[in-house]
């Protein structure tokens, strides 16, 4: 069960229209609760405060500003916040700003701003998960990648595709799969160069020289790079030539890497763990927010489960789980998500119809004589049908990808 939403102290039209239809949702699908009439008083599982033992408890609060605020006047709140040895973090939106807070070992006063001039309402926030929460910022993040006149957009109404091979190989290997992906209307090449293997004696990786590769990449082919780092010193050296920083499924909770990524000026893919639950994967993209980079892509990998037909099991439901809690896009990964080249498409297929803000993608030029993963690389022919398939599953729901937009461009010509 969740709490009644805080974002319907939000005044836009359209905040206030989504936050209506939660609470239309709820009451037609849950019991009443006497505990949703107290607003911030219980947590989302439904259970009150007192009983979580978070939330309330670390004491975190949304301050949220008039819509006629001026810079001076949030300027003045967050002098006021820091003044109290915390940290703000003040989110623009389309109507007013509001500024969330960490950093606050306790409870927080909310008469302690509400006096400021320009507040308009001080909210105790009741999830653990502060930033990263629909509860500090009602509108989806739309998070930019690449350089600005010809990068992507990840949340908005166009999805984004990310495809390559699992590792960087060898130049010709990268070059061959960049072609492919590329004239199948992908914008974005994946491809590790340092890859964190269950056996020290399997392939790590290229290293630097793997990067090298990916930036010759990106010249000869426009493509943007997204590529893994795996622990806090080698990110120094990935985020030289990375368009966007790769935390893997087994770095979910290394929380030295989260914190390194999320001082970052790059953009930070972040795939859900294993075995990580949904509120451990929102607090893990919360160490990153708290650090200041709020550029952050949300991945469904698979988790580990009973299955024996695949090497993971696609939690397609987390979808529209994690948008409804939270604003950050969500993209989904079908390959490691499966594990088996013959089902990473119907799941991409899924992973759209269920509403990803986009998809990264294993694709090999040789999948048999791959270094990594090989089984669960496309063929780039099987690629290229995949963006057909997904691009129309996309424009059932309104929405684009790259190879609709060039399409149409081509059309026009
Ligand atoms: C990868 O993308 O190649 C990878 C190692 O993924 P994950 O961290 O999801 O296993
Ligand atoms: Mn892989």
């Amino acid at each position: 069960m969740e709490p009644e939403s805080l974002a319907s102290t939000l005044t836009s039209e359209e905040e206030r229209t989504n936050s209506v239809n939660r609470k239309d949702e709820r009451r037609s699908t849950q019991p009443a609760n006497p505990a949703f009439a107290s607003r911030a008083r219980v947590d989302y599982t439904g259970r009150s405060l007192s009983e979580a033992g978070n939330g309330q408890k670390e004491g975190s609060m949304l301050i949220v500003m008039k819509p006629q605020a001026t810079e001076e006047d949030i300027r003045r709140v967050c002098q006021r916040i820091e003044a109290l040895g915390y940290r703000p973090h003040p989110m623009p939106g389309a109507q007013r700003t509001a500024i969330g807070i960490t950093g606050n070992p306790g409870p927080l006063e909310p008469e302690e701003f509400e006096c400021l001039p320009g507040v308009a309402e001080a909210i105790p926030v009741s999830k653990p998960y502060k930033l990263v929460s629909r509860e500090v910022k009602n509108e989806d993040s739309l998070i930019r990648v690449g350089p600005e006149e010809a990068g992507v957009t990840f949340g908005g109404q166009e999805l984004q595709v990310i495809a390559g091979p699992c590792a960087i190989e060898s130049r010709e290997q990268a070059f061959a799969a960049a072609e492919r992906v590329r004239r199948a209307g992908a914008r974005l090449f994946r491809g590790g160069a340092f890859k964190p293997r269950t056996s020290p004696y399997s392939f790590q990786g290229l290293g630097k020289e793997g990067l090298e590769i990916l930036a010759e990449v990106r010249r000869e082919f426009g493509l943007m790079i997204v590529t893994e780092t795996i622990d806090p010193e080698n990110c120094d050296l990935v985020e030289e030539f990375a368009d966007v920083l790769q935390v893997g499924a087994r770095n979910m909770q290394n929380f030295s890497l989260l914190k390194r990524v999320g001082r970052s000026k790059r953009p930070v893919l972040l795939k859900r763990g294993m075995s990580a639950t949904l509120e451990e994967f929102l607090m893990a993209a919360e160490y990153i927010l708290a650090e200041g980079n709020y550029n952050v892509i949300l991945c469904e990998r698979g988790s580990r489960t009973f299955a024996d037909h695949t090497r993971n099991t696609l939690d397609l439901s987390v979808i529209p789980a994690v948008k409804r809690l939270s604003h950050l896009p969500i993209i989904a990964d079908p390959s490691h998500g499966t594990g088996k080249r013959d089902k990473v498409t119907p799941l991409a297929r899924a992973a759209v119809a269920v509403g990803a803000d986009g998809l990264i993608v294993e694709v090999h030029p040789e999948p048999e004589r791959a270094l990594s993963d090989g089984y669960q690389s496309l063929y780039p022919d099987q690629f290229e049908a995949l963006m057909g398939e997904v691009t129309a599953i996309a424009g059932v729901l309104g929405r684009t990808t790259a190879h609709t937009t060039e399409a149409r461009a081509e059309l026009s010509h």
